[in-house]
């Protein structure tokens, strides 16, 4: 085909204001079909959204071109869940069209700021394992890691959470109700994904073919967006599947009249993608669970394998051109799915398929808290996917038997590494599976990645050390600070430069920018007008009048028993209690800010949600306290409301027990945009202290293996309240209903957990040295230029927590894949 007849319209520059808005009005009339008299502003953004997205299509396009020209290995990312927020501001970074863009909607005399509030969040994920493969996407694009996600298009995202008389209230978030623009679908890229049915074997041995018949069908099809690098051509791809039913629907039921009927199987079928399970950390509606994870990950799988095969005659280069990632153990079923493939449709013997699996499989661990650890029930298992639990024994056979020719008939051995836990009613151990099909396993932090090897994975570690290997986390500096905090990204630019975006370490500049004459200053301008921002957003949401000059400590992530907000709460109300007995002391006003979801079926953590609101509701009603003390609960934590929330924080709350967060994410992006942390030596916490500096973070609390010390002796929760007399009055208050008055016992429980009830996560261990290290941060906070110093040495100390360097790690040592070889950018516009 002679390419020449397909003008390229953009050529990757910067479109000048007259060329936008006439592309705005036209995608308006053309494609959105408004009238610009009647337009309304979801409208105009729909319009203003495929104006942009147009710039990106060109890029897409040559990248895509160039990777098959290049023959490169492809990255296959498979996520149960990606939580990408917004992508509209994204977009117009990555074709540096913000000025352009605000400029030409303004000349339509149309409200830009907004435009942007308009656009829905795409939340196909929980909270920070969803969020990093979001940030994951982002870095593979801007390092030309040729990349594809896979994951799957819930009709409902995460739901949207009201707050009602204080009480976590569950909507859903039906987030493509006005069209998604982002998206192109592809009706023509469906792939036919079965379920149920029965095997019938032909043959014996070595020769034995299954065949896998009478199965129900979903179809699956694929729903593409555009994921773009920063200051590059390479432009990856997000492809989700969405289920449709193989029959539209029943003519002859519907002709008879039974129009429910007509229907019902179509409904049924399509549910696999309705929603996103509101819990990452325990299994619910288990079967559709699975049933969701073999949907999506069969779709990927199937499509992969045609788009190697479509390059190449045999499977003989599949392990040097493929890489498929398994993020957690969700998406673990592609092992035995590629096995399927290989062995029954492509008939390559199991010694071949397996030694392809090894090479092809790489698998990250992101909890090691027993209840998050995935495992199936052999009959559910068996009636879902029996060809799939076939292949997995088969898989477990053949591994056992290799056990015993190395370490002899250990049977105590044999028992704890087989892929099928025989201890109860029988499972499958979808972790091991992982471990046993791939060569890498990683964890998340240097401490999780090694209290992985000494727990969960032990006795696979002793096995194969060499499989085993950490990557810390990180987070994408464009949609975290660039984005997020634009005061920021602009005095950084004044002082380091530009290059920070795509090389956070050139953040460590900034130590020499401390001496400069009025840098503190101008830090603590931007810091304050953050603080602004979020206290017009908390004053128009909730009616409390913040102060943006007092100390703004913040706690947003899921709420969970590990993450202790509760921990926080009972500091909250000691400082109340203190308050209260000097109401003239000299007190550092504080606002203490909470957001974050709680699974729907998680009664301590929504328990612990009321009990905030309700702390917040007698705390902020006494005339007594004033400024002083101040605490809200933000309803409907969200990638956006992050992107509002961080930026406005003092102090970050990292203070999960020691040994529970695997990594966090969310501390990265706090100490990024200048806040201190406070917080214990877990997760990535640790490596976070070292490239800081530990006098710039507040650590406090048992380490792991003080925890672990202090549970083999013998934790008795309440000789700790009673040698210490402000958590006793802090717990009394809680269980005597001080913050519940009209129902007094309505904390009784949470008390309970705490004192009564062996306080696992050892909140009243930690209490006394987390109090003492809040009174250390009033201190601090009293000098503004030394809370100032020491917040820039955090920013200064974050290059390292870049997902560019993750990815970078990744790609070098567990895909082994190389960039796509691009033309430069070309650039109208400023970075
Ligand atoms: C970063 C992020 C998380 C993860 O936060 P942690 O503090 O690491 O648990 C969760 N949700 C959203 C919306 C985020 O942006």
């Amino acid at each position: 085909m002679d390419l020449n007849q397909f003008e390229t319209q953009y050529d990757h520059l910067a479109a000048d204001v007259p060329a936008l808005k006439r592309a705005i009005a036209n995608k308006l009339m053309y494609q959105v079909g408004k009238d610009p008299i009647s337009a309304r502003p979801e409208d105009w953004l729909q319009a203003a959204a495929y104006a942009v997205r147009d710039h990106l299509v060109e890029r897409w396009m040559s990248t895509t071109r160039a990777q098959y020209a290049q023959d490169v290995k492809r990255v296959y990312y498979l996520s149960m869940e990606f939580l990408m927020g917004r992508a509209f501001g994204n977009a117009l970074l990555a074709t540096d069209l913000l000025k352009p863009l605000k400029q030409a909607l303004s000349e339509l005399e149309v409200d830009v700021d907004a435009l942007f509030e308009l656009e829905p969040d795409a939340a196909l994920g929980n909270g920070g394992l969803g969020r990093l493969a979001a940030c994951f996407l982002d870095s593979m694009a801007t390092l030309g890691v040729p990349g594809f996600g896979y994951g799957i298009r819930y009709d409902y995202g995460m739901f949207r959470q009201l707050i009602q008389d204080g009480r976590q209230v569950e909507s859903p978030d039906y987030w493509l109700k006005n069209g998604n623009p982002w998206e192109f679908p592809r009706p023509e890229v469906t792939f036919r994904v079965r379920f149920g049915g029965r095997l019938e074997e032909q043959g014996s041995g070595a020769a034995t073919v299954v065949r896998w018949v009478d199965t129900e069908d979903v179809l699956a099809m694929a729903y593409d967006t555009i994921v773009p690098g920063y200051g590059t051509l390479a432009t990856n791809t997000l492809r989700l599947w969405s289920a449709k039913a193989t029959e539209e629907m029943n003519l002859k039921a519907f002709n008879q009249g039974n129009y429910f009927g007509a229907v019902e199987g179509k409904n049924h079928s399509e549910n696999v993608s309705r929603v996103l399970y509101p819990d990452d950390s325990t299994l619910s509606g288990r079967e559709l669970r699975l049933r969701q994870e073999y949907f999506f990950v069969s779709a990927s799988v199937q499509d992969l394998v045609r788009r190697y095969l479509r390059t190449h005659a045999s499977f003989e280069r599949l392990a040097d051109k493929v890489s498929i990632h398994l993020n957690d153990t969700h998406p673990v079923l592609a092992i035995p799915e590629l096995m399927r493939v290989l062995l029954d449709e492509h008939r390559l013997p199991w010694v071949q398929a397996w030694a392809l699996c090894q090479k092809v499989f790489s698998y990250t661990n992101h909890t090691l808290m027993h209840e998050a650890l995935e495992t199936w029930p052999i009959d559910m298992f068996g009636r879902v996917l029996p060809r799939h639990l076939r292949i997995i024994f088969d898989i477990n056979a053949h591994f056992l038997g290799e056990l015993t020719r190395t370490h002899g008939h250990d049977v105590e051995l044999m028992r704890r590494l087989s892929l099928i836990d025989e201890s109860g009613e029988r499972r499958v151990r979808m972790a091991y599976l992982a471990v046993v099909a791939s060569h890498s396993v990683n964890g998340v932090s240097a401490l999780h990645s090694d209290l992985m090897q000494q727990s969960i994975f032990a006795d696979f570690a002793r096995l194969w050390p060499e499989r085993f290997n950490n990557k810390t986390n990180g987070v994408t500096p464009r949609r975290w600070l660039a984005h997020a905090n634009p005061g920021l990204a602009t005095l950084l630019d004044s002082r380091i430069g530009h290059g920070w975006r795509r090389h956070l370490d050139e953040l460590s500049g900034l130590k020499g920018a401390l001496e400069l004459p009025g840098f503190l200053g101008a830090f603590r301008r931007v810091k304050r007008q953050n603080k602004e921002r979020l206290a017009a957003l908390v004053a128009r949401q909730l009616g409390v009048a913040l102060n943006p000059d007092a100390l703004f400590d913040v706690q947003v992530k899921r709420i969970h028993e590990y993450k202790r907000q509760l921990l926080n709460v009972l500091h909250v109300i000691t400082r109340y209690q203190r308050i209260l007995a000097h109401p003239d002391g000299n007190w550092v006003p504080r606002v203490v800010v909470f957001a974050g979801k709680a699974a729907s079926a998680y009664v301590m953590a929504k328990n612990v949600i009321r009990l905030i609101n309700d702390v917040a509701r007698v705390v902020n009603a006494d005339p007594r306290v004033g400024d002083k003390l101040k605490v809200v609960f933000i309803p409907n934590y969200s990638v956006s409301l992050a992107e509002v929330i961080i930026p406005a924080a003092d102090l970050s709350e990292q203070i999960s027990t020691a040994g529970t967060e695997a990594s966090g994410t969310g501390n990265m992006k706090f100490a990024l945009n200048g806040a201190l942390t406070i917080g214990t030596l877990d997760g990535a916490n640790v490596e976070m202290r070292e490239h800081v500096g530990p006098d710039n973070i507040f650590i406090f609390g048992h380490t792991t293996p003080e925890v672990a010390e202090l549970k083999a002796r013998g934790y008795h929760p309440r000789e700790w309240v009673e040698k210490d007399g402000e958590l006793g009055a802090a717990l009394e208050a809680i269980r005597s209903g001080v913050f519940s008055p009209g129902e007094p016992d309505r904390y009784q429980a949470v008390y309970d957990t705490l004192v009564n009830w062996g306080d696992h996560y050892l909140l009243l261990a930690d209490y006394r040295s987390y109090v003492d290290t809040q009174d250390q941060v009033d201190a601090l906070y009293r000098s503004a230029d030394e809370w100032t110093r020491k917040a820039v040495l955090n920013v200064a100390g974050m290059g390292f927590f870049s997902a560019d360097r993750t990815i970078g790690e990744y790609a070098q040592d567990i895909w082994r894949s190389a960039p796509v070889q691009l033309p430069p950018l070309r650039r109208g516009g400023t970075a």
